[in-house]
């Protein structure tokens, strides 16, 4: 039997091609991996990136790692997992409706978080300080560290050998030139517009969630945002006027789930717009245009600057948030001394890191690599707490 019914990959870019704008990234036109090996039978190359990034054990731990609130002190919270699951869903619903590519857009969000040290933003500025010598220490370079090199499970090649696009994706504000002729990095400016998508996915994710955190854990105040915050006054407005009076948890869920309705309709008019105005026949145009092309519309960054702003002042600096991730970033330094003084705690494979990277950025990928809890089992474990 020849089973002529399964579909192949050659079907599936056939379907990219007829389906997708002209604008879109398709799987067919990637710049390749770093190391060869054969394509995928019945995948897109972006869709064997995306397999690649969940079967990852940087991906697993991102379900132990704080994304606000440290990790572990309410199951409802939002953990760094749960945060790229949801980045995940409003980037593939931004790129359909733009006839983006949502295989590579999902990938791109999905792997966004993955370079995150343990305690959120608190944990990164440690990291940096520590490695201030050393060529300091940015999540998102993390990423690209990871899955360039750190993951090991492939025996033909170190990380993920993942396609150059998804990496163009995680570099964020650095552009992304690795592996590229002179003549094609002269013209680079700016991601594809599935980066630029799963970009402003995050911000979409994380402004909703963190106030469905906050109120969850009775931080922020729905009266007190209402008479506050532009953005949720009119989305309360709105859920007033169709159901009248529900009880509170119900309308909290309802106001941000308009929140959200309202912000990722907004990003995807203003970005057609913006499209349609510039003529965009090419991906390789959006990689010479000088500004981002996924944006809010003016309105709305401004009504986000507000939200911004509020939650920065009302949660993020909040002392019940603050604090405990003040305490638990204090462990990182000493683990870090710890780990410069006995590299070879670190494991059999540490010698080899040392060799690559140096001692310093080999202890850092460790550390940055580690859990909230393990951090604290470790901390223990080495009698530093
Ligand atoms: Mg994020």
């Amino acid at each position: 039997m020849n089973h002529d019914f399964i579909r192949g990959r050659e079907e599936l870019e056939a379907g990219e091609k007829q389906r997708l704008a002209s604008y879109a990234q398709l799987s067919q036109e990637s710049q390749g991996r770093v190391h060869d090996e054969p394509p995928p039978e019945w995948r897109t190359h972006y869709q064997r990136d995306r397999d690649r990034v969940i079967h990852s054990r940087a991906f697993r731990r991102l379900e132990y790692k704080t994304q606000v609130f440290l990790n572990g002190t309410g199951d409802h919270l939002r953990t760094r997992l749960t945060h790229t699951v949801e980045v995940a869903g409003i980037a593939r619903n931004m790129a359909r409706a733009l006839r983006l590519n949502e295989d590579l857009c999902e990938t791109i969000a999905l792997a966004h978080d993955l370079g995150h040290a343990p305690f959120g933003h608190k944990g990164e500025e440690t990291l940096n300080q520590l490695m201030e010598a050393h060529g300091g220490f940015e999540h998102n370079l993390q990423s690209l560290r990871i899955v360039e090199s750190l993951e090991r499970k492939y025996p033909d090649f170190p990380g993920l050998n993942l396609t150059w696009e998804t990496r163009e994706g995680l570099a964020k504000h650095h552009v992304f030139v690795e592996g590229l002729t002179a003549s094609q990095r002269v013209q680079l400016k700016r991601p594809s517009l599935e980066a630029q998508v799963a970009n402003l996915a995050d911000e979409v994710a994380y402004y909703n969630h963190d106030l469905d955190d906050g109120m969850e854990s009775g931080l922020l105040d729905e009266q007190l945002l209402a008479q506050s915050v532009g953005v949720w006054a009119l989305a309360a407005e709105k859920v007033d006027q169709r159901f009248g009076k529900l009880d509170s948890e119900a309308r909290r869920f309802y106001i941000i789930r308009c929140l959200i309705d309202d912000m990722v309709k907004d990003v995807v008019l203003t970005t057609a717009t913006t499209i349609e105005a510039l003529n965009l026949t090419h991906v390789s145009q959006v990689r010479q245009t000088d500004r981002s092309l996924v944006t809010y519309s003016q309105m709305q960054a401004k009504l986000n600057l507000e939200l911004r702003q509020y939650l920065y002042q009302n949660l993020y600096y909040h002392p019940d948030v603050h604090e405990p991730n003040q305490q638990a970033v204090s462990l990182l330094v000493p683990l870090f001394e710890h780990f410069m003084t006995h590299p070879e705690q670190m494991g059999s494979q540490f010698g080899q890191y040392e060799r690559e990277d140096g001692k310093a950025r080999a202890v850092c990928n460790y550390i940055a690599g580690m859990t909230d809890r393990f951090v604290v089992a470790e901390s223990q474990r080495l009698g530093l707490i």
